[in-house]
């Protein structure tokens, strides 16, 4: 079976739309990863974007993702994990997430450490001013990195964050972009920066993303939560 119409098209035009904003950052397309965010929407949709070419998922609730995860286990696929992640459920998602972005506190990263398997991590940072929200303060944050660097499991590719929606999108990356260089200074090879979902996804290739976190604007709209 292959893919809708309306899903090929808002895929090529994602594509297109990051093609153009690394035109005009100067940078290269192949620097980018693009992280499909399937959440709420059933397998057969992942078949599809397999189909257009797309390669990294990502989900957000444990209990939907693994079933995923197993079904499609014959997809050239990597499963990101993207959402808040409860201490308890953490070495069931490193069963099959291949990359964690939401690391945001000291007991997470503890619980990750008894993985049975090697797990990538970005450090999710608050971008917000309410402490409630998830992330690690941003004062927080090389302490979280000295720990994830001292968890044999784990590796640390860089900062995610999510933009807070009273603030320039730019200057909230901006800003998660100087937190990831606080980082590099600790761990040099941490990298990478996730930023950037459908609707603010220039502004974060502009401030030097390098996964990309979209859902709707290639999915459409999301199904109710069950
Ligand atoms: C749902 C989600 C996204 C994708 O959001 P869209 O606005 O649909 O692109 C990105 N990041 C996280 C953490 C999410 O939960």
């Amino acid at each position: 079976m292959s893919a809708a119409p309306e899903l090929a098209e808002r895929y090529a035009a994602v594509t297109a739309g990051i093609a153009e904003a690394c035109a005009a950052a100067g940078r290269a397309p192949e620097e980018i990863t693009l992280v499909v965010v399937t959440k709420f929407h059933p397998a057969q949709l992942i078949r599809e974007l397999v189909e257009l070419g797309a390669r990294h998922v990502g989900e957000n609730r444990h209990q939907d993702a693994a079933p995923k995860a197993a079904e499609l286990a014959d997809l050239p696929l990597t499963w990101h994990f993207v959402g808040q992640l409860q201490s308890n459920k953490a070495k069931a998602v490193a069963r099959y997430a291949d990359v964690i972005h939401s690391v945001d506190r000291a007991s997470l990263v503890t619980a990750l450490a008894g993985a049975e398997r090697a797990v990538d991590v970005f450090l999710e940072v608050n971008l917000t001013d309410d402490p409630g929200r998830g992330g690690v303060a941003p004062s927080e944050v090389e302490r979280l990195a000295e720990q994830v660097l001292a968890t044999e499991r784990l590796r640390l590719r860089g900062v995610m964050g999510v933009a807070p929606l009273d603030e320039d999108a730019r200057s909230a990356f901006a800003r998660l972009r100087a937190i990831g260089e606080r980082v590099r200074t600790i761990a040099p090879h941490a990298t990478d920066l996730s930023a950037g979902m459908s609707g603010d996804y220039a502004e974060a290739i502009a401030e030097g993303a390098t996964h990309l976190r979209i859902g709707t604007a290639i999915t459409g709209k999301r199904p109710a939560p069950h």
